[in-house]
């Protein structure tokens, strides 16, 4: 997915030029996220966070095992189904994560009265900003077998704030990864092993008999809640 730059958004200057994100692209096209996040840990220390969204633990295992203080960021966004809350419960229980949650205002716009795009806006995008402020870069679970909009991710980008945004899995050959889940033996949603394509908010997540396009917002031709973008 090619990611832009918009300049009146960015909060400071990249901490990487154009030319060192795409050399960092060539050499990790191939690498284990492990020494990717090795890099980025090393690179910009307490500057960096991770984002998951709990679907499982594989980022939150893999960047643990490189940093056990680094920050780990789930947005609540009110919405999300019980069993995803679980799985950040089992998390917790797990490893001694560094776990910050964020979550929207009382007032937040919500899908029912507001649609989805001010309901994303509300209780992912904001929540996300917050989260990423002070920051330089950060960590995202995001694959390029997520979904067709994803099949071109890159693993390092500049993102629309000017933080350096880092996919340490965007490339990682599905069956290596299946591998790494069996070995470490990766908490998991259940949803997924029940047919659901993908699990977010429980009101825009596609049911496993609905056809899926994108596991989400079924009827739309939404596919991104905007965190990505
Ligand atoms: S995915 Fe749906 S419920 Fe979740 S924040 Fe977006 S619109 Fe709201």
């Amino acid at each position: 997915m090619a990611q832009s730059i918009t300049s009146v958004e960015l909060r400071r200057p990249p901490a990487l030029s154009r030319a060192e994100v795409d050399a960092l692209n060539a050499r990790f096209e191939t690498a284990h996220p492990t020494e990717i996040i090795e890099w980025a840990v090393d690179t910009f220390g307490t500057g960096l966070c991770l984002t998951t969204s709990f679907a499982d633990t594989l980022l939150v295992n893999l960047s643990l095992a490189v940093d056990p203080d680094i920050e780990v960021v789930f947005l609540d966004t009110g919405f999300h189904f019980a069993e995803t809350l679980d799985v950040m419960r089992r998390a917790m229980v797990r490893y001694e994560m560094n776990l910050r949650v964020e979550r929207p205002g009382e007032t937040a716009a919500d899908l029912w009265t507001n649609g989805t795009d001010a309901c994303c806006a509300a209780r992912k995008v904001a929540p996300l900003e917050r989260a990423l402020a002070g920051r330089t870069a950060w960590l995202s679970g995001l694959r390029r077998d997520d979904s067709a909009g994803r099949a071109d991710s890159s693993i390092v980008s500049i993102d629309r704030r000017g933080l350096v945004k880092v996919n340490p899995m965007a490339a990682w050959n599905p069956d290596d990864l299946a591998a790494y889940m069996t070995e470490n033996d990766i908490i998991s949603n259940p949803l997924l092993a029940d047919g659901y394509e993908s699990v977010g908010c429980w009101p825009c997540t596609e049911r496993p008999d609905a056809g899926a396009r994108s596991g989400r917002w079924t009827g739309t031709t939404k596919t991104e809640c905007g965190i990505h973008l």
